[in-house]
């Protein structure tokens, strides 16, 4: 951070408590009982464990999506820094809704899997303030589905996997409009079998990064047309991320 350190404290490194603050992206229990926790700061993404969970107090600031506040202590070596007090900063009710939390449980995932422990220092904050921003958007604005799809583009953008939409992903021809059913980038007609995308689909794709995230808000692709943005996108991240379980609960609704 920026504030002046006293030539008395240690280096940050070696420091044993400190205080973290972010969103919760994922929470699993194991065998043991142990919670364990995986959170987006404003400094980098964060494992940490609950020995025997949390009772009391601290017991429901770890659930999804809230923004919490953490005690943690890290010994040098240790694979995950211990959870000792948690308290909840801000949360989200309306991200239970059943038509927006699928939104808010993607994006979550998405950025589990696109941002690194102890790597993103240069970007984390710019990381958080979209993966929040996202959170709102999907918890307050009348098109959560529009908010998340803007919003994963523009966290892989980020993350530092902008897709190619200005040559053919498999021949190089210029203009390209048809969807890749393997790789989720573009191809030209002669490479591809699919009907070409609508025109605002591709004018979506071509500037959703270059564009503002209130730009793309106020240009929305009608709802009719954004199945193939989906599908591109799930396989796009299939292949140059990881795996993400969330998408079939979109498809399926
Ligand atoms: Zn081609």
């Amino acid at each position: 951070m920026t504030q002046p350190v006293p030539h008395t404290a240690r280096p940050v490194r070696r420091q044993r408590s400190a205080s973290r603050s972010g969103v919760v992206l994922r929470r699993w229990k194991t065998p043991k009982g142990d919670l364990i926790v995986s959170l987006l700061t404003p400094q980098g993404k964060l494992r940490a464990i609950a020995r025997g969970g949390l009772r009391g107090k601290h017991a429901g600031a770890l659930n999804l999506f809230h923004h919490v506040g953490l005690q943690v202590y890290a010994r040098p070596g240790d694979e995950l820094a211990v959870i000792q007090q948690a308290s909840l900063e801000g949360a989200l009710p309306r991200l239970a809704l059943p038509e927006r939390h699928p939104y808010a449980h993607l994006l979550a995932e998405l950025a589990d899997l696109l941002f690194q422990e102890g790597e993103a220092d240069e970007y984390g904050q710019q990381a958080f303030d979209l993966f929040a921003g996202a959170l709102r958007g999907v918890a307050h604005h009348h098109d959560p589905e529009w908010v998340a799809l803007v919003m994963s583009y523009k966290l892989l953008a980020l993350a530092g996997f902008p897709q190619r939409t200005r040559m053919c992903a498999r021949c190089g021809a210029a203009d390209p409009q048809h969807p890749d059913p393997f790789g989720g980038e573009l191809l030209c007609g002669r490479c591809s079998h699919q009907r070409a995308l609508s025109p605002s689909s591709l004018d979506f794709l071509r500037g959703v990064v270059r564009r503002s995230v209130r730009e793309n808000m106020d240009h929305p692709v009608p709802a009719e047309d954004r199945a193939p943005l989906w599908l591109g996108l799930e396989r796009f991240v299939g292949v140059q991320v990881g795996r993400v379980r969330s998408w079939p609960h979109l498809h399926a609704g």
